[in-house]
């Protein structure tokens, strides 16, 4: 089997929360239990949602938690030609398309389907009428070919058919930014990532994934996908549910985010680490016993 090669790949839309941070422990434990590699890939492809200088506030505080990355950062905002070379190497499998989200429910209801954004196939043949190509889709056959199933290291067999759960789903957006699906897939390729650890609200995307790596004539990873943090009112911590920065500055960060963190993601230790390497050596030894790692 290839080395192990983690990742952790954050969103620059604020700072690193409680949530994110467990997300990003989880899967450094999971790199250093297995002796591979842990990088940091900052996804910024969508520029609407980029906060100025998050990217670097992020990078800061995995620095001041101890959390260092063995090779060099990657952004993805500069790495839009490998995306580009994909969407042109699936070739058919790609269609443009000029439907917008108004005229996707209208033609669903037309056809008797429910009000949801699966694509209904609209534009699979050409597009009609002259319109201008909105967005580029992926062409999600039925039956089969695009029922995927694979097992979780966490949550055990995972099973989605891609035509009636996700439909067609855009690889770039009408907006003209790379979609997150595609992006995400070719960075993992190209960065040989062999062990996804993320967080549970990502399971639902693992699926598309692994068809689009194969489609590509890449390995799948495996996969591990760790608990949500929420709120008291059960909503997943984000910027936009109110989530704090964990880091402010001059906290201890030992005591505030990473002992929490850890118990968090179930490891409870013997005696309180009372040092950030008296923490990572003893939380990657819980996690490796936890998740049975040799
Ligand atoms: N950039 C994504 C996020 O911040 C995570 C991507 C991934 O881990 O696959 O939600």
């Amino acid at each position: 089997m290839s080395p192990y090669r983690g990742r952790f790949a954050p969103s620059p839309t604020g700072p690193l929360h409680f949530g994110s941070l467990v997300a990003a422990m989880a899967s450094y434990l999971d790199a250093k239990a297995h002796h591979g590699s842990w990088l940091v890939r900052i996804e910024d492809v969508d520029f609407d949602r980029n906060i100025a200088g998050a990217d670097h506030a992020i990078l800061q505080s995995l620095q001041r938690c101890g959390m260092h990355w063995d090779e060099e950062v990657a952004w993805q905002s500069q790495r839009t030609a490998l995306y580009q070379t994909a969407l042109d190497q699936l070739g058919d499998h790609v269609f443009a398309c000029s439907c917008s989200r108004k005229e996707i429910a209208d033609s669903r209801l037309r056809a008797g389907l429910s009000d949801s954004q699966i694509y209904p196939g609209t534009c699979r043949t050409g597009i009609v009428n002259n319109k201008a190509a909105r967005a580029y889709r992926l062409r999600v056959p039925d039956g089969v070919a695009a029922c995927i199933t694979f097992e979780d290291r966490l949550l055990g067999i995972q099973t989605q058919d891609l035509s009636s759960a996700v439909g067609d789903f855009v690889l770039k957006r009408a907006d003209g930014f790379w979609a997150y699906q595609l992006a995400v897939v070719v960075d993992d390729a190209a960065q040989g990532i062999t062990d996804v650890v993320r967080g549970a609200d990502l399971l639902d995307s693992s699926a598309r994934q692994i068809y689009l790596l194969a489609l590509l004539g890449y390995p799948t990873p495996r996969y591990l996908h760790v608990p949500v943090v929420t709120n008291q009112a059960g909503e997943k911590l984000s910027k936009q549910t109110g989530a704090l920065a964990f880091d402010r500055g001059d906290n201890d960060l030992l005591q505030e985010a990473l002992i929490p963190a850890a118990q968090f993601l179930g490891l409870s230790f013997s005696t309180m680490p009372r040092s950030l390497p008296e923490f990572w050596s003893g939380a990657t030894d819980l996690w490796a016993s936890k998740l049975a790692i040799r």
